[in-house]
């Protein structure tokens, strides 16, 4: 191993151990995880890793899958050996230089989205004359928030073009018309999915940008979860009200799409993304990169806090721009740490592992349990090897379910995130929901889960009553039993506004 080789195996080491040594404090990587991602999803390939790295698994024959025989610490372990899991930070985000946190710098720069770095830094590349035109995607002056794709060649262009719209915009029929102009030297902003064609158009043997490309490409990748259709979307938000040509910013932040007459003001509208889902851009369910691995610069907001940007310079000239821009009062640029890397990281192992949910690869064979029963051999355990458990556990009705309350008013419904603490697989798990008036139990709910695994979070939405437009409230009531274990969970919460 070279010494550059050495260092950047240390640093990786470095910030991969400080996002292990959190998953596990967590205790997110458990055997639920596991179930739910690779077992469940039809991923698994059967290795039998899981079962041999854990006292309390066991590999299941007849079912083809790992087995919980006593109780699961979440330890994350089996999660983190299985060769099927996403967990090393480069197959996360790709391999970058250097990380930053970034914001504007210039007072000229305006209506931008997060920390305006975008923005900065085409000002910085057409102030130094390292750019001749930029490829960028603005609102269409005819049709309010649809995004048109643009060729640029100032700064003030720069900023006019600040802010995200969240549909594909075609940036590369742009490309290709400035490359027909002759500029030279182009900055291209875009979705990782517009990186990845620009990529493939100079690199793969098939590409046909290299054999009569003249101009060099500085690519500047923005982070994406996902995009929407503007033609069922923009409908939908002037159905709810919304006046598209009033709207100055659309966002979305910790799990919603907010849309703000006033940038500075409250949101107008703000929708949970999961209540947009259908009319995200089907590509969109396909994608698994957040954080445009290839990419000179990858930018994003996610990790840095609010009016800021995560930043991400992976090949040397990237380096060299933000370092420059940051020098010559452009951008303040901050050092990069772990704390901002474990959220970026979080949401692009979500990007990832969706791809598991794809209905295709759940091929499952069915296995019939009566006539392949093996017959069984009850010995005592040998030294060294692993014990059995006869499961009697007794659940402690206080910490068998954590349960985490959120009133959205808007919607409607009490939303409950249920996780299993206890450590044993839940099985049919009935979950009844009250609101309690005097003794009284009003708008009763029930629900069953089949099977709730260690760690394992579910969300159920309560759907609340409402009374002469105004929700009725009081004592919630939430209830959780199954029958090998009875109840185990009785909480009664007051719901205020
Ligand atoms: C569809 C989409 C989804 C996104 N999802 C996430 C996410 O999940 N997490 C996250 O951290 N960040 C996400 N971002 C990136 C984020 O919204 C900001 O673009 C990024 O943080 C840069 O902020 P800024 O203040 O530097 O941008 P600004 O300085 O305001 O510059 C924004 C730049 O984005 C370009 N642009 C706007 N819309 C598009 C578009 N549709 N296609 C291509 N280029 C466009 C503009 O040309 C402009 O140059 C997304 C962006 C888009 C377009
Ligand atoms: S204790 Fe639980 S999380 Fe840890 S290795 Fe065993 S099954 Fe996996
Ligand atoms: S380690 Fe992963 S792939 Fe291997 S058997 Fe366990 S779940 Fe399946
Ligand atoms: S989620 Fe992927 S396909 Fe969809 S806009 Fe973003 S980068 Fe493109």
């Amino acid at each position: 191993m070279t010494e550059n080789n050495t260092e950047k195996a240390s640093k990786k080491y470095e910030y991969s151990f400080d996002y292990i040594q959190k998953k596990l404090e967590g205790k997110k990587d458990s055997y639920g995880m596991l179930m739910k991602e690779i077992v469940r999803t039809g991923v698994c390939t059967e290795c039998g890793t899981c079962a041999a790295v854990c006292p309390v698994l066991e590999w299941d024959h007849l079912a083809g899958q790992p087995k919980l025989v006593g109780k699961c610490t979440g330890c994350g372990i089996c999660y983190n050996q299985c060769p099927r899991t996403i967990t090393d930070p480069d197959q996360l985000i790709g391999e970058f230089k250097t990380g930053y946190v970034t914001n504007t710098d210039i007072p000229e720069a305006i209506g931008y989205q997060d920390g305006g770095t975008v923005t900065s830094l085409l000002c910085y590349l057409f102030d130094e004359h390292l750019i001749d035109a930029a490829i960028v995607t603005m609102k269409d002056p005819e049709k309010p928030w649809f995004p048109v794709a643009q060729i640029i060649t100032n700064k003030d262009d720069a900023i006019r073009s600040s802010g995200s719209i969240y549909c594909h915009s075609q940036t590369v029929e742009a490309l290709m018309e400035a490359v027909r102009e002759d500029y030279r030297s182009i900055a291209f902003v875009g979705t990782p999915c517009n990186i990845n064609a620009v990529n493939k158009m100079y690199n793969s043997p098939t590409g046909m940008l290299k054999y009569f490309m003249r101009a060099n490409i500085l690519t500047i990748g923005l982070f994406c979860m996902d995009s929407f259709a503007p033609e069922a979307l923009y409908p939908f938000f002037e159905r709810e009200g919304v006046d598209l040509s009033k709207v100055e910013k659309m966002d979305i932040s910790k799990g919603k799409f907010h849309i703000y007459y006033d940038e500075d003001g409250e949101p107008v509208k703000s929708y949970k993304i999961s209540q947009l889902d259908k009319f995200k851009s089907s590509s969109c369910n396909f994608c698994t990169d957040l954080t445009a691995e290839e990419a000179d610069i990858s930018i994003g907001s996610v990790g840095s806090g609010a009016n800021k940007n995560t930043v991400f310079a992976r090949s040397g000239i990237g380096t060299e721009i933000i370092e420059d821009a940051g020098k010559k009062g452009y951008l303040t640029v901050e050092p990069f740490n772990a704390i901002n890397l474990n959220s970026v990281l979080f949401l692009a192992k979500l990007k990832k592992v969706s791809q598991y949910n794809i209905q295709k690869r759940k091929v499952f064979i069915v296995r019939d349990r009566d006539e392949e029963e093996e017959p069984k051999i009850e010995s005592k355990p040998e030294e060294g090897q692993k014990p059995t458990f006869d499961i009697k556990p007794i659940i402690d009705a206080r910490r068998a379910l954590s349960v985490k309350r959120n009133l959205n008013e808007e919607a409607k419904t009490l939303e409950l995130s249920i996780t299993n603490t206890i450590g044993f697989l839940l099985e049919d798990l009935k979950i009844r929901i009250a609101i309690v008036d005097d003794v009284f139990e009003k708008n009763v709910w029930n629900t069953k889960i089949k099977e709730l695994f260690p760690y394992e979070e579910i969300d159920v939405n309560y759907p609340l009553e409402e009374k002469d437009g105004e929700l009725i409230l009081g004592e919630v009531l939430i209830e959780a039993s199954t029958q090998k274990y009875g109840k185990i969970y009785s909480k009664t919460y007051k719901l205020k506004k």
